[in-house]
């Protein structure tokens, strides 16, 4: 048996590879798999559940063909996708999972969260989590026509991409003291997430006992899953049928 990881798609009509990438995944998935989880961002901005635009529609339906085959699908907001709701559950036959969530992975206890969370030294980015996250603006976002909100994204979009563009590197990765707390407070020594686009094995001690942090990749031109079992993990990358057709 076999649990799958992914984040950070970012799926986006602009970019079709990505939902071309998603779909053959999601058409790909072992026979072994018992789980997959999708550690946020998803989608690479989600306008509310009543979204009813074919280019996101599409991956509903990809969804619900994967649940509808008996494997269950874990997602977890991103800090893109956080508008993700009930009626998404309904149509997909996914289910929504808390941040800094901890299951059982094949005997090891392991803490599941998007990751942005724990970008601590960045300020900006938690004061607008905070912001976004309550329950007022996400109530008044949600009312307000589609149109509006599609307007509204696209500025949040460029005013997030021209304060990354100025931010310094370290800022925008992890805090380890960050990273330790939320370990220790949830008693586990493993964890995975998403978010920092900076796909790693981190190993470390943690109160004088091995710790890790696994780190998954975004997709771009090509996927990438995390493969887990008992035997251990693999990172897989995922490749265009099509690509691998033309380089033949
Ligand atoms: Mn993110």
């Amino acid at each position: 048996m076999s649990t799958l990881f992914i984040s950070d798609l970012h799926l986006d009509a602009s970019h079709p590879t990505l939902g071309r990438l998603f779909a053959q995944f999601l058409r790909n998935i072992p026979d072994d798999c018992e789980a997959l989880y999708i550690l946020g961002d998803l989608f690479e901005v989600w306008l509310g559940d009543d979204d009813a635009r074919p280019e996101v529609t599409q991956f509903v339906d990809l969804l619900r063909e994967t649940t509808a085959k008996d494997i269950p699908v874990y997602v977890l907001h991103g800090n893109r996708d956080f508008l993700l709701g009930e009626k998404f559950c309904a149509d997909t036959g996914c289910q929504l999972i808390q941040q800094n969530t901890v299951i059982d992975l094949y005997g090891q206890r392991t803490l599941l969260c998007h990751g942005d969370s724990l970008c601590t030294d960045d300020e900006a980015h938690q004061k607008f989590r905070a912001l976004v996250l309550s329950d007022a603006w996400k109530n008044d976002f949600l009312s307000k026509p589609f149109a509006e909100r599609v307007a509204i994204a696209q500025g949040l979009r460029d005013k997030s991409r021209e304060e990354t563009r100025q931010k310094p590197e370290a800022i925008i990765d992890v805090n380890q003291s960050a990273v330790e707390a939320l370990m220790r407070e949830n008693q586990v020594n493993h964890m995975i997430h998403g978010h920092t686009h900076r796909p790693a094995l981190h190993e470390f001690d943690l109160d004088g006992q091995s710790a890790t942090r696994l780190v998954l990749s975004d997709w771009d031109e090509t996927g990438s899953y995390l493969n887990v079992s008992a035997a251990g993990y693999q990172v897989q990358d995922i490749i265009l049928d099509d690509a691998l057709q033309q380089q033949a």
